[in-house]
């Protein structure tokens, strides 16, 4: 189970990669409302942005086993590019500019291919020329909005 956090990653990154960060505990396991939270070590991650990674922290619960890993918010899950980001690409191709520099364009091409099925197969095709409105209304739905993997 992912639980996103709001925590700067660039603080993160300097307290040795993560490893010596204040990772915030959840209070309760959100599975089975157990209140004893045990640490479950780290787990490596890498981020784009900072070309090498961090660890993420994990928190076990000792009742029904569920292990919490802890994620900066801002990124969508398997996602090494920041949600902004993404949306920034999205946003210059939807308003007819490049695409963004640094990002390689098969990349973004895909982004927007997602996009469209996505939005088409959530929203339906009328919101096709209104993509960047269903980018945000599928993060709104708890959609990754440039997924390729389908969520029913
Ligand atoms: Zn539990």
């Amino acid at each position: 189970m992912i639980m996103e956090v709001s925590c700067d990653v660039k603080e993160i990154k300097e307290k040795d990669e993560g490893r010596s960060y204040e990772w915030p505990k959840p209070d309760r396991c959100p599975h089975c409302s157990g209140v004893r939270i045990w640490g479950h070590g780290f787990v490596w991650a890498f981020f784009e942005c900072f070309l090498k990674g961090l660890y993420l922290k994990r928190y076990r619960c000792p009742c029904c086993r569920c292990v919490m890993r802890m994620k900066p918010r801002g990124y969508f899950q398997g996602f090494s590019v920041p949600v902004e980001t993404i949306r920034a690409s999205v946003a210059s191709r939807v308003n007819g500019e490049a695409w963004l520099k640094d990002l390689g364009r098969g990349r973004q091409r895909h982004w927007i291919r997602a996009l469209m099925r996505q939005v088409t197969a959530h929203l339906g095709l009328g919101w096709r020329n209104r993509l960047l409105e269903g980018f945000d209304d599928l993060i709104g739905k708890g959609i990754v909005p440039v997924s390729r993997s389908f969520k029913t």
